[in-house]
């Protein structure tokens, strides 16, 4: 069994990791020469729909996965013309990388979303702004990740600023009401190939300008019912894919209702306290439901926090003297706001994990703002 994976970064790096446990080859395939996979699985240094590279990629592979969201569907087209299995299915990536159709997908499985409208054109959002009303957040349907391809119009200045940009560089987007939302929070859940489902407790996430900064789970306080329809949810989304792997979806928590904002059908930074704190990790699992391999417990063995390492490395000594602080670094160089690594602080109780994650805090250091 050997495992091809489209991309590189320290999603690649963690599910490589996990198959190394299970003795299960990997290889990766990456634009960048020094993607972080490189210490721990073979690189084919390459564009993701160069067919060389992909052939080098997927000898021997049992199945190919992918890690970026962002990974062309034509290459996965190019990949089943060299007969690979691919998981998840390349219908569900089509529908994470198109918000509209995100959207849509998630009307049909019954999961409401912030007010929107698609638009296309400066004309189409003033109609949408004076429909929908500010604030408004301005999003394009294709190509974003951590905020980007995003702005928000809180004002009639920004609503002109964002029509002014829309007429320099059209682009197709969506434009949603900016809700206050009470909280954010995102459920992982895995399905195999026989149908097997297993889904992690949702987790209460924090963002800072549209990048991930931390996770708590359980999501404290979070009412049974939430916890109840975010399972359904999944479960839902899941079989109507026909889905095979990890699949995230990220909710807004809104007066005692779940909103949805958006998928990912891969491995996801809210669930990498799953190395730490469950039985059985996200990245394990994945690689367990692609390769048609039962699928592990996604429980809580206790309470747990995340903190993502960004923009720079902190000193490891302090750090490692933490007790309950698990640090996960992945190589990277670093770079305003880039993840170099996360902390995942277990603690036999809620209250026991913030006092050690104050702890951790303090030594990280401060985000860079948003250039
Ligand atoms: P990522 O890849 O990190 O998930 P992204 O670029 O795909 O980010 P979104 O998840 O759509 O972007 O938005 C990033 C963040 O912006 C959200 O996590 C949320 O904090 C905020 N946000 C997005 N849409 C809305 C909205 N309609 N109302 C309020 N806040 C929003
Ligand atoms: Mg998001």
């Amino acid at each position: 069994m050997t495992v091809a994976i489209l991309g590189g970064g320290q999603l690649g790096r963690m599910l490589a990791l996990a198959a190394h446990r299970l003795a299960i080859p990997c290889r990766a395939l990456d634009p960048i020469a020094d993607s972080c996979v490189r210490d721990v699985a073979p690189l084919v240094v390459g564009a993701y729909d160069d067919a060389d590279a992909l052939r080098e990629l997927t000898r021997g592979a049992t199945v190919a996965t992918y890690e970026f969201e962002n990974v062309p569907v034509r290459a996965l087209e190019a990949l089943a013309s060299v007969r690979v299995p691919i998981a998840p299915p390349p219908r569900a990536l089509q529908v994470a990388q198109d918000r509209l159709l995100e959207k849509r997908f998630f009307a049909e499985i019954g999961l409401d979303v912030p007010d929107y409208r698609s638009i296309d054109s400066a004309a189409e959002l003033r109609a949408a702004a004076s429909a929908l009303g500010l604030p408004l957040i301005l999003k394009a349907r294709r190509l974003g990740y951590d905020g980007r391809g995003q702005r928000r119009i809180e004002t009639a200045v920004d609503l002109d600023a964002a029509c002014a940009a829309l007429d320099r560089s059209p682009a197709p987007s969506i434009v949603e009401r900016l809700i206050s939302f009470d909280r954010e929070v995102s459920v992982i859940g895995v399905r195999a190939r026989d149908g097997q489902i297993v889904i992690y407790p949702p987790v209460w996430n924090t963002h800072d300008a549209g990048i991930l900064i931390r996770s708590v789970t359980p999501a404290p306080s979070l009412a049974r019912a939430l916890i109840a329809r975010a399972d359904h949810l999944m479960r839902a989304a899941l079989e109507s894919l026909d889905y095979v792997g990890v699949l995230t979806l990220e909710l807004f928590e809104c007066a005692g209702r779940l909103l949805g904002n958006e998928m990912a059908c891969r491995v996801h930074n809210s669930g990498h306290w799953t190395i730490d704190a469950s039985s059985c990790s996200q990245f394990e699992n994945h690689i367990r439901a692609i390769l048609g391999l039962p699928l592990g417990a996604a429980d809580v063995r206790h309470p747990a926090v995340m903190l993502n390492i960004l923009g720079s490395a902190p000193d490891l000594v302090p750090l490692l003297a933490i007790p309950g602080a698990h640090v996960h670094l992945y190589g990277k160089s670093p770079a305003p706001r880039r993840k170099l690594g996360h902390v995942t602080i277990c603690a036999p109780t809620p209250v026991e994990a913030e006092f050690a994650v104050a702890r951790v805090q303090s030594l990280l250091a401060p985000i860079a703002p948003r250039p």
